[in-house]
């Protein structure tokens, strides 16, 4: 692969830098609606949540705190499992804290399902969701998803985070890969 020319790897572009960041910007205006008066923690799933993380919390014009943790679920091949171990918890008690969980995208919902039950049971305020995208499958999911920026066809994508074997996620936009780059 030549790393100067990623975007080249991909054969659709679902999302253009200037989508994400606008679908982001409403978002934001939702969510600060929503939390009025309120001080939100955004808690964003490591590693892909990184860029939405970044993005999202810039488009607010409030305070916002941001943590994170990393959890790695155990599955066959590609699919999770819905268990899971934390590799990194928060730093911070969100006893009586409303959280934001900050996802990139919900594919199975499975290891979001139990990190919303980890949370929940720490005592916080409320505990809601957030994700850029959504795949068909993550609809059948028992947590609510309550802030969705985009809900996507059940392809796989990359970029702005997203990654096929740890590449990709430095890419501005997201999109599909061409069928070269896995021959
Ligand atoms: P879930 O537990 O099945 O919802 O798994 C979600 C995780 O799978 C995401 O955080 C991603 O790491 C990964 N994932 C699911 N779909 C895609 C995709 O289309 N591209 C890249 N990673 C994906």
């Amino acid at each position: 692969m030549d790393a100067s020319h990623v975007e080249d790897d991909l054969v659709n572009i679902l999302y253009t830098e200037e989508d994400i960041q606008n679908r982001l910007a409403e978002m934001a205006v939702q969510i600060e609606k929503d939390y009025e008066g309120k001080e939100i923690l955004l808690v964003g799933v490591l590693r892909g949540a990184v860029m939405v993380m970044a993005d999202l919390a810039r488009h607010f014009g409030r305070h916002v705190e941001m943590d994170w943790m990393a959890v790695s679920s155990y599955g066959s091949g590609t699919k999770s499992s819905g268990v899971v171990r934390i590799l990194k918890d928060l730093d911070t008690d969100i006893n009586g804290r409303h959280v934001l969980v900050v996802e990139d995208i919900i594919d199975t919902g499975l290891t979001l399902s139990w990190l919303v039950s980890n949370l929940s049971s720490r005592g916080p305020a409320s505990v809601e969701i957030c994700t850029l995208l959504r795949k068909p499958e993550a609809q059948q999911m028992s947590v609510d998803v309550k802030y969705v920026g985009y809900d996507i066809p059940n392809e796989f994508v990359v970029g702005y985070g997203l990654d096929y074997s740890e590449k990709y996620r430095n890419l501005r936009s997201i999109g599909t890969l061409a069928p070269h780059v896995y021959s």
